[in-house]
């Protein structure tokens, strides 16, 4: 029976345990019965009860709740985010693959593509995915092994066509859809192959669990699990636990901050000290339409240009009582950044341009927050 993705939250992942919270299995290893038995536990493919990284109960059943959530047959989670995105290219490409990326992918997955990746001789051609059709365009057949988008992106939210994507044929298609999580949009309905998260932000959502996690075809996992067995980034038990008790929550705290990020976007947007305002589901978005039609809810970031710059913004988050100043987003807590200064430093001043992070650029995590006061909070910042 067709199920609201927000009972799924409640009922994912539940396994055939009949205490209602998940065990905690601080485990790292599992005794056998017998020689047989270690052999049996030691070559098996994603082994549970054997050693804790190749399998972990609470971490399998963390896994078994997103596959569940994102319509996939499988997951498989990680330490990190990024100890996502680097077994997941480790274990698919080699000496002379090609990926395509779009060109304002998160900051650590672009210095990886262009860092060690290309170390390696993994070359990376970097695409706007504003442009209809560039990302198939930059596909060489027989060697492109992936396709990588992010949407909505990071920091000024633009959107990438997931149908589009889904429609490519040859190379596996990866969605991170970290800033949607899996109430947001489900990547895998539109042909995507793989959706990644970094269950660090909204999947989590109370700022104590690091994790990252990936969704699709179990053949396709297991290849990955072969390879990311090797490279290590296993996710922690306590940390997939918190991200369960997180999980439970998703569908509340989506509706409610998504509801809020969007009332604060449009405060910010009939303010006169406020240049620009960026969020999916703003009329004003060039990508509205679009992101109406593949996402459920528009996210929780939101993005502003300041007139003026750094200055502007320093004095302007100085007067904020509520919004903390730091860099994550998804937690409970609103917060808000300077990309220019945080997130993005480092970048060289063309590059920063090329990705849109201006130095009035500002971006919001809504939390938790009555809307009410935290508009108020911005606009008091704002006029003083
Ligand atoms: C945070 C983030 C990552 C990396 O995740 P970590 O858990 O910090 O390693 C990857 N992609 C996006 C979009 C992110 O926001």
């Amino acid at each position: 029976m067709p199920q609201n993705p927000d009972t799924t939250a409640i009922t994912a992942g539940r396994g055939d345990q009949s205490s209602l919270s998940p065990a905690l299995w601080p485990s790292t290893v599992w005794e056998a019965e017998s020689l047989d038995d270690a052999t049996k536990r030691a070559t098996g493919l994603r082994s549970s009860e054997f050693y804790s990284r190749f399998a972990n109960p609470t971490v399998t059943q963390f896994e078994q709740a997103i596959a569940e959530l994102e319509g996939a047959e499988d997951a498989l989670a990680f330490g990190s985010g990024m100890g996502a995105v680097a077994s997941l290219v480790l274990a698919l490409c080699g000496q002379g693959s090609h990926i395509v990326a779009q060109n304002n992918i998160y900051g650590a997955t672009l210095s990886f593509l262009l860092g060690p990746c290309a170390r390696f001789g993994i070359e990376t051609t970097l695409v706007d995915p504003t442009i209809p059709g560039a990302f198939a365009a930059a596909v060489i057949p027989g060697r492109t092994m992936l396709v990588i988008a992010e949407t909505p992106s990071n920091p000024r939210l633009a959107i990438t066509n997931l149908a589009e994507l889904g429609a490519i044929k040859g190379p596996f298609t990866v969605v991170d859809s970290t800033l949607a999580t899996p109430m947001g949009q489900r990547p895998l309905d539109f042909g995507i192959d793989i959706v990644l998260h970094s269950a660090t932000k909204g999947i989590g959502g109370h700022n104590d669990a690091l994790l990252g996690v990936i969704a699709g075809e179990q053949d396709l996992l297991n290849d990955v699990w072969s390879y990311s067995v090797m490279h290590g980034a296993c996710a922690s038990p306590y940390d997939a636990h918190n991200a369960l008790r997180g999980i439970r929550t998703l569908a509340v705290r989506t509706e409610r901050q998504n509801k809020t990020a969007l009332t604060l976007a449009r405060a910010l947007e009939s303010h006169p000290s406020v240049k620009a305002v960026f969020h999916p589901f703003l009329e004003s978005h060039p990508q509205h339409d679009l992101a109406r039609s593949q996402m459920r809810y528009g996210g929780t970031l939101v993005a502003a240009e300041l007139h003026g710059g750094f200055n502007e913004c320093n004095e302007f988050v100085k007067k904020l009582q509520l919004a903390h100043i730091a860099t994550s987003f998804g937690g409970t807590e609103t917060l808000v950044c300077h990309p220019a200064t945080s997130t993005h430093a480092g970048l060289s001043t063309d590059a920063l341009n090329a990705v849109g992070v201006t130095p009035g650029l500002l971006r919001f995590s809504v939390g938790l927050e009555d809307a009410g006061d935290l508009v108020n909070d911005v606009t008091n910042a704002l006029q003083n």
